[in-house]
C-alpha cells in the first residue's frame, strides 16, 4: 500500500534506515540520535553545536531503531520481495559505513540461527517456499547468482572452479531483454539449497582476501534471485529478478593517510557509490538519461533500477558520537535520492 503511494512520487524509490544498537564497550550516552519517530521521522543531534543548529530533522520511509527484529524488518519487505512473483525487478541494498550493520541486515551475524536471518535468507526462503505451491495458475522456478565486485572486477562466487574466474562481459540475453552476469546459476528447491549456496558464497568471498571482514567491508556482493514463472493454464511465462546488494563501506577514506591498494581500493569505491547514487538520483528526477555505464555496480544492476523496477535502499547508522560525520554525510546522500 505505501508503496505504490511512494511509487509515484518517487519512481519507485524507497527508503528505509536502519539504526544498529550500541555494541558491548560502546557508550551509550554518546549519540547522535536523538529521536525516531513512527512516520519515517529522525532526528541527529550535533553535541558539539548549541541551539537550533545542532539538530536535523531527516524523514524517510520507515526508520528502524535499534530494537528492531529481524523479522520485523524482514515483514516491512516481504511484500516488495513477493512482488518479484508477478515479474517485477526489485532492488534491495544496504549502504552505510563499515560498522554500521549492512551485513547483518542482509545476511544476519549467523545463519545456523533462523531467528538471526537477514534479508537475503529470509527472501530466498520465502519465494522458495511460494515456488514449491502454485499461485494462482503460475507455478515457479527460483535459480541464484552471486557475485562480488572487486576493484572494478566481477567475481562469480558460486562457480565450482574456485571462483576465480573473473566476469567481464554480462550479457546473456534473457526473454525479457534483460542481461544478467555471465555467472553461474544455481537452482533453489530447499532450505538446505539456500543454506548451502550462501555459505559457498560467503566461503570464496574470504579466497585471497587476508581476512574476511577487511575484504568485505571494500567490495560489492551482490546475490540474485531468478524467478520463472509459468502459467500452466496458458502456457505464459514472467520473469523477474530480485538483487540483494551488501555495499562496500561508504566512509571517506583520508588520502593523506590510503596509498598504494588501499588507495586503489578507495578509489574504485567511491567510483562505484557515486555512480549509484547518480544512477538512483537521475531516477528519482526521473531524469532522461540514467548514467548507468559509470560504475560495474550500476551496471550489474541495471535490470532492477529503473523502468518498472522498484529499489529499497536500507541505509544504515552507527548510532555513536565518533560516526557523526559519516552519519550525516550517508543521510545526506540518502535525502537526496528520496
Ligand atoms: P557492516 O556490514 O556495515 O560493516 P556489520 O553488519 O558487520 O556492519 O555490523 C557491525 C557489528 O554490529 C556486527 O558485530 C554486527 O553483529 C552488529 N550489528 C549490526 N546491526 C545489528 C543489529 N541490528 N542488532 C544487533 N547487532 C548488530
Ligand atoms: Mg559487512
Amino acid at each position: 500500500r505505501l508503496y505504490n503511494e511512494v511509487q509515484d512520487l518517487k519512481g519507485n524509490i524507497r527508503v528505509y534506515c536502519r539504526i544498529r544498537p550500541f555494541l558491548p564497550g560502546q557508550n551509550r550516552k554518546q549519540t547522535t540520535i536523538e529521536y525516531i519517530g513512527e512516520n519515517g521521522e529522525l532526528v541527529v543531534v550535533n553535541p558539539s553545536k548549541q541551539g537550533k543548529d545542532s539538530h536535523r530533522l531527516f524523514k524517510f520511509n520507515k526508520v528502524f531503531g535499534p530494537t528492531a527484529t529481524q523479522e520485523e524488518v524482514f515483514l516491512d519487505t516481504q511484500p516488495l520481495i513477493r512482488s518479484v512473483l508477478d515479474g517485477y525487478n526489485i532492488c534491495i541494498f544496504a549502504y552505510g559505513q563499515t560498522g554500521s550493520g549492512k551485513t547483518y541486515t542482509m545476511s544476519g551475524p549467523d545463519a545456523s540461527c533462523k531467528e538471526d536471518w537477514g534479508v537475503n535468507y529470509r527472501a530466498l526462503n520465502d519465494l522458495f517456499q511460494i515456488s514449491q505451491k502454485r499461485r494462482g495458475s503460475f507455478s515457479y522456478e527460483v535459480g541464484v547468482q552471486m557475485v562480488e565486485i572487486y576493484n572494478e572486477q566481477v567475481r562469480d562466487l558460486l562457480s565450482s572452479d574456485g571462483s576465480q574466474k573473473r566476469l567481464g562481459i554480462w550479457t546473456t540475453a534473457q526473454p525479457n531483454g534483460l542481461s544478467v552476469p555471465d555467472a553461474s546459476m544455481h537452482p533453489v528447491k530447499s532450505t538446505t539449497d539456500v543454506l548451502d549456496l550462501m555459505q559457498i558464497g560467503l566461503m570464496n568471498r574470504a579466497v585471497g582476501a587476508t581476512a574476511l571482514n577487511e575484504r568485505s567491508s571494500r567490495s560489492h556482493s551482490v546475490l540474485t534471485v531468478h524467478v520463472h514463472g509459468t502459467d500452466v493454464a496458458t502456457g505464459a511465462t514472467l520473469r523477474g529478478n530480485l538483487h540483494l546488494v551488501d555495499l562496500a563501506g561508504s566512509e571517506r577514506v583520508d588520502r593523506s593517510e590510503a596509498t598504494g591498494e588501499r588507495l586503489r581500493e578507495a578509489q574504485h569505491i567511491n567510483k562505484s557509490l557515486s555512480a549509484l547514487g547518480d544512477v538512483i538520483f537521475a531516477l528519482a528526477q526521473k531524469s532522461s538519461h540514467v548514467p548507468y555505464r559509470n560504475s560495474k555496480l550500476t551496471q550489474v544492476l541495471q535490470s532492477s533500477l529503473g523502468g518498472q523496477a522498484k529499489t529499497l535502499m536500507f541505509v544504515q547508522l552507527n548510532p555513536d558520537l565518533d560516526s557523526y560525520s559519516e552519519t550525516i554525510s550517508t543521510l545526506k546522500l540518502a535525502e537526496r535520492v528520496s
